[in-house]
């Protein structure tokens, strides 16, 4: 190492906007099982095998994260349970959990492998979960994944439910195809006491479909809601980029996330790693850093935490989402199964 290296001191990350960095959220393969319409082409091809990161490699990366100021992670993919072995990095991490030096592990997950990992995921000090439902309808369910089934995943929640897990439901509100049933999913997250997030489509990845036509701008969707709900904003944060309100009528959170219509970048804590090592510092940009050479150059953490603190000290100010007529190509040309949303 040259005398000119930042030493990885495990002084906190912040930002040239002065945001400090405390999310990580961790894409542990961009393989899934489903091939959900907004997320991936039928035809996806994916990395090889040799360039993904071992869950050893990610769990030494998530460590520097945490020794550099990191508090919560978000385990991501792709389909994050269907990486061989996942529960052995979930019950190490759990561990940092359990002991105080982190204050979150949580995963987002298509519910597929619930019903056989919720129990030990639970017990691994996961407390809460994200799972991705878009519709109620088992035929447009599958339209909507192409390969998933709906009566699988309802299965793999009421085992999370069993097991205690706290449980947000993400849902992608598509115009034409669910933008109809979201009074559906409130009542239904209502009975099982589950929170729901709704999401706007972001232009990631060539898709096969429309992004345009599949866009709908929820400051729309929330009018149309308020005739029918009370909506009340309430400030409760998860760390993420939701904005929450309460529905009265059920007593539960409804959360929105509207990268395309309001801008939520200026209190952004999150950076996000792909499982082969590349940190991005924004969802909606091109700009990366390469994380596997320094961690593969040396068992010591010095260049990596060079690497990490060169790489924050780029985070940019915001995204340049738009999804219009006239621009039809997608904003960053990676799909959201690579990051991990
Ligand atoms: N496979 C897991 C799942 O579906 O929950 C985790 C990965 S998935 C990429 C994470 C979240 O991103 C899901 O809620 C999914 O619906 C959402 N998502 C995927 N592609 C998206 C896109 N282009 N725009 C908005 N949300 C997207
Ligand atoms: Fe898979 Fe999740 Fe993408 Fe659907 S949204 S294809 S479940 S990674």
């Amino acid at each position: 190492m040259d005398g000119t290296t930042p030493k990885n001191t495990g002084q906190k990350m912040v930002d040239p906007f002065g945001r400090h960095v405390s999310y990580l959220r961790v894409s542990v393969t961009d393989r899934c099982d489903f091939r959900c319409v907004y997320c991936m082409a039928e035809d996806m091809t994916f990395l090889p095998k040799k360039d993904v990161l071992s869950l050893e490699e990610l769990e030494r990366l998530c460590t520097a994260f945490i020794s550099k100021g990191v508090r919560k992670i978000r385990l991501t993919g792709g389909e994050p349970l269907v990486r061989r072995n996942i529960m052995s990095l979930i019950r190490n991490l759990g561990r940092r959990v359990k002991d105080g030096r982190l204050d979150e592990l949580t995963l987002t997950t298509n519910g597929s492998q619930l019903g056989k990992f919720a129990a030990e995921l639970r017990d691994a000090g996961v407390q809460r979960i994200n799972v991705s439902v878009d519709t109620l309808d088992p035929e447009k369910f599958q339209h909507i994944t192409r390969w998933g089934k709906l009566d699988t995943v309802m299965a793999g929640l009421e085992a999370a439910k069993q097991a205690g897990l706290r449980i947000k439901i993400n849902t992608v509100a598509l115009r034409h195809v669910n933008a109809g049933e979201i009074d559906e999913l409130i009542r239904w997250t209502g009975d099982n006491g589950f929170d729901l997030t709704l999401i706007e489509t972001m232009p990631l990845g060539e898709i096969d479909e429309d992004r345009v036509d599949q866009y709908m701008p929820l400051s729309e969707l929330r009018r149309d809601l308020e005739r029918r709900w009370t909506l009340t904003d309430i400030p409760y944060r998860t760390g993420g980029p939701a904005r929450y309100t309460e529905v009265i009528e059920t007593g539960r959170k409804l959360g929105f996330i509207t990268p395309l219509t309001h801008n939520f970048c200026e209190s952004c804590n999150r950076v996000r790693l792909t499982c082969t090592g590349t940190l991005f510092m924004c969802l909606g940009q091109e700009d990366a850093a390469d994380l596997r050479a320094p961690l593969r150059a040396s068992d010591d953490d010095a260049l990596l935490g060079a690497a990490i603190d060169e790489a924050i000290g780029r985070k940019p100010k915001g995204h340049d989402f738009v999804i219009d007529r006239r621009d039809q190509g997608p904003a960053v040309g990676r799909h959201m199964s690579m990051t991990g949303g």
